[in-house]
This record gives C-alpha cells, structure tokens and sequence, in this order.
C-alpha cells in the first residue's frame, strides 16, 4: 500500500471539489439550509501518528448522525451487547430513509442503531437518572473519542432540530409504546437532539475514526476508549448501514467502514490504519456528503486499497 501524502489529499480535495454543484445541503432542517454548500475537508490520522489536513478540515459543522456511533459505544459500555441487541435495536440494515417509521408497526425493534428510531432506542439505554447527566457522560466520551476539548453544541442547529423534530418525536413516542424505549421520552429526544447537533471539524470525525480503526484504543495517549469487541461490531455495522440506503453502493465504490451525517461529515475506519473525517455540506439524494463519497472514493483508488 503507498503509503498517504499530502499531495494526495490535496488531489482528492481537488477531485471532490468538482462535485460540490451536484449536491444540495440538507432542506428538512433550517439551519443547514444556510451552510455554504461549497465547504470541503479532509484529514487523516492514522495509526503510527501521521496527521494530515487539507482545505477546510477546521472548519465546524453539526455531527448529526455520526453522533449514533458515539451514543451506540456508551450504550454497549454501560448495557453489554447482549441487552443492547436482543431487547432494544437489531443489526440489520433496512433500505427504508434514515427517519422512516414504517417497519415499527410490524417489527416493534428498530433495525438498526443507525436509523432515528434505533439510536433513540440506544440513547434510552445510555446509563444516567436524567436526560442532563446522559448528555454529559456522552460529551465527554465524545470529547475524548474525538481527541479534542474543543467540542461545543451549535446552539442553532440544536433549536432547528427541536423546531423540526416531530417525526423523531413520533418515532420515539412509538418505541415508548411498545416498551422499547427505558426513561422519558423528551429527556431521551432532548439528548438525541443536543447530540446531533454538536460542532466537530473534519479533523475530529477522523480521530473518531482512527479510534474505531485501532480496536478502541486512542494512539495518541495509548488509552483504551472501548472495548475492541464493541469497535468491531461498529465497523461492521457502519460497513452495512453507515451511509444510510446508500450503504451497499459505497461499500461497492469505497469499501471503508464509514458513518455519514447530515452535517455532510463522513468518518471511516480502516482497520489497524487509518481514520479518515471528510467534509462537504452539499449532499446526495439519500443525504450523504457529495463531495465526500468522491473524496473517499479517490483515496481508495490511489492508496489501492479495497477492503472486498
Ligand atoms: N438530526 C438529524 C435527524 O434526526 C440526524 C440526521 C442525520 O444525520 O441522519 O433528523
């Protein structure tokens, strides 16, 4: 494998940056109407302590879905796979949107910790007596998942998504009615919508990733953040639906454990390699980052590496 320079990320940089006018940001919520579509970033960390940026790698944006990985980690700390996914979330991808309702009516247990419905279930099994203290233990797991103590919430984003969150609200009052969600259904929806919106930079999404990559220990401080059992069921939960329903075609063109959000972050994992956090607002049809989907896809190529 050639090993990762800078000039290649500045030529994927390059290359994404042509895909930008494809994309759109997210519409559904207010706040990232008005992010600048024409954002792009990328680092890399990898495991024997390469740090490498390029364009707009600094630049904050709302975590949004890549947060489940965070909530999904503590949820396995505290509870144990075992109570995880045989009472509270499946481990199977769906093809239904990242929102969808439809398959609570007859299958009860969301199918995933990666659609709404499945990580709100997780964040109702995150251990803490109030919606207060869950979101702090989760900050600070993700301060340190990240490497950084730079995190904050994007306090607009956070009013933009209660504005707009009836859906989620819907999902979560559905999961309380069949018993598959533990506590208060606002303070669990509270924590889901604070978690989303957390402002990260491309840099942190790939520290997130390098620790995912390094069987949950962080190689920076050499400290072990999660159990390397519990980093490899995220892998292989990210690999299946990481990228919303656009899961089995990046794992055809990429092929890198990776989880998206909204915000247009994309963090992926290879294994004992390297975490990669891209960056790039302007989104796809099934709300992954444009720009980043092209971005990761070019490093594949030019490190010639291929995980199937
Ligand atoms: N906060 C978003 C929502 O629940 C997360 C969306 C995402 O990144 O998939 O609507």
């Amino acid at each position: 494998m050639p090993n990762i320079t800078q000039a290649m990320l500045e030529e994927a940089l390059a290359y994404g940056r042509t895909f930008t006018s494809q994309g759109k940001t997210a519409q559904y919520i207010p706040y990232l109407r008005h992010v600048d579509r024409d954002l792009v970033g990328i680092s890399v960390q990898t495991a024997d302590g390469q740090r490498l940026s390029a364009g707009d790698a600094q630049t904050r944006f709302t975590v949004q879905s890549i947060a489940k990985v965070v909530a999904l980690a503590l949820a396995l700390q505290d509870r144990g796979e075992k109570y995880l996914f045989s009472g509270r979330v499946g481990l199977e991808p769906t093809g239904d949107p990242f929102n969808s309702i439809i398959r609570l009516e007859t299958d009860k247990k969301p199918y995933n910790p990666f659609i709404n419905a499945g990580a709100i279930a997780v964040v109702g099994a995150i251990k803490g007596r109030t919606g207060t203290e869950k979101f702090e233990r989760l900050f600070r797991f993700f301060e340190k998942l990240c490497g950084s103590k730079g995190i904050s919430l994007c306090g607009e984003a956070y009013l933009s998504e209660r504005e707009t969150g009836d859906k989620n609200r819907a999902l979560a009052y559905h999961l309380k009615a069949t018993k598959m969600l533990e506590g208060d259904v606002g303070e669990n929806l509270d924590v889901y919508f604070r978690m989303c919106s957390l402002y990260v930079t491309a840099e942190d999404i790939a520290h997130l990733a390098l620790v995912l990559a390094n069987r949950g220990v962080d190689p920076v401080t050499g400290e072990r953040l999660m159990a390397a059992e519990h980093a490899r069921i995220i892998r292989a939960l990210m690999v299946t639906c990481g990228m919303y329903e656009g899961s089995g075609e990046f794992a055809v063109k990429v092929g890198f454990p990776s989880k998206s959000g909204v915000g247009g972050g994309i963090a992926s994992a290879m294994l004992d390699r390297m975490g990669i956090g891209v960056f790039g607002p302007a989104l796809d049809g099934r709300g992954n980052s444009v720009a980043g989907i092209a971005m990761l896809e070019y490093l594949a190529k030019a490190m010639d590496i291929r995980l199937f």
